[in-house]
C-alpha cells in the first residue's frame, strides 16, 4: 500500500454492483462489490481496494483484510497460503456473511518482482523474512488504514476480525476499528509452506498451529489453529 505521506482522507462508497461468483467448492454467490471514492490523489489505479459484501452484515460483521497475492490467489501457488485462506473467507462468508476487503499490497507491501526476488532467495536456503532483508526491503510493508477508512464508509467501526496477523489487529485498532473478536483461520500447510508459515509464527507473531508440516505427499492438511492465549488476536 503506497505510503502517501499526506493526511489519510475518510473514503466513501463510490459504487456497489453484485458480482456472482463460484466458490472453489463449486456452489455460487453474489456478493457486492464496492469501490470507494476518497482515495488520496495520485493513488495508483492498480492499487485500487475492493470490498466484497456478502449477505447483510450485521453490526459486528466477520471481517477478512486480505492482502493481494497474484501467486497464491489466482495462479494457486503452493508456496504461501494465502489462496486457501481467500477461499475459506468467502466460502465462510457466503454461509455466515462478512466483508471482504481486498488490498493491493503485493508481496507484503513489496511489490510481484520483489516476491519473486525474494522467493529465488529462499530457495538457497534464507527464510521469508531474512529474503526481504537481503534485498534490503522491509519484512512487512503492509498498511492497513484503508481497510478501516474502508470499513468506516460501509459504516462499521466494529468487526469479528477474521486472521491470525497481530499486527493488522494493532493496526485497524490505531485507525479506529474495534476488533471485538479475533477469528482464527484454518491452517492451510503443505510440503511448499511449511517454512513460510512457521516463519510467520516465529518471527512476526501469527498464531498458526502449523501441523503435518512438510509431511511428503500432503497438499494441503488443513488443520486445527491452535487455541491461542490470553488476549489473543490473530
Ligand atoms: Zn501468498
Amino acid at each position: 500500500m503506497p505510503d502517501t505521506g499526506r493526511e489519510r482522507p475518510r473514503l466513501s462508497v463510490r459504487t456497489s454492483v453484485s458480482v456472482p461468483v463460484r466458490l472453489r467448492d463449486g456452489r455460487e454467490t453474489t456478493p457486492s462489490v464496492v469501490s470507494f471514492h476518497g482515495l488520496p490523489a495520485g493513488w495508483p489505479v492498480d492499487k485500487e481496494p475492493l470490498a466484497l459484501v456478502f449477505g447483510t452484515p450485521g453490526p459486528v460483521p466477520l471481517v477478512r483484510v486480505h492482502s493481494e497475492c497474484l501467486t497464491g490467489d489466482v495462479f494457486g501457488s503452493l508456496r504461501c497460503d494465502c489462496g486457501p485462506q481467500l477461499a475459506e473467507a468467502m466460502a465462510r462468508f457466503a454461509d455466515e456473511g462478512g466483508i471482504l476487503l481486498y488490498l493491493r499490497q503485493e508481496g507484503r507491501g513489496i511489490g510481484l518482482y520483489n516476491k519473486l526476488d525474494a522467493y529465488a532467495l529462499q530457495d538457497t536456503g534464507a527464510d521469508t523474512f531474512e529474503a526481504n532483508r537481503m534485498l534490503d526491503l522491509p519484512d512487512d510493508a503492509r498498511d492497513y488504514w484503508v481497510a478501516a477508512a474502508a470499513l468506516q464508509a460501509l459504516g462499521h467501526t466494529e468487526v469479528a476480525l477474521v486472521s491470525n496477523n497481530p499486527d493488522k489487529q494493532r493496526q485497524l485498532t490505531e485507525h479506529g476499528i474495534t476488533v471485538v473478536e479475533a477469528v482464527p483461520t484454518g491452517c492451510h500447510v503443505n510440503p511448499f509452506n511449511d517454512r513460510y508459515l512457521r516463519a510467520k509464527v516465529d518471527q512476526a507473531g501469527h498464531r498458526i498451529a502449523v501441523e503435518a508440516a512438510g509431511t511428503a505427499g500432503v497438499v494441503e492438511a488443513v488443520g486445527t489453529v491452535g487455541t491461542v492465549g490470553e488476549g489473543a488476536l490473530s
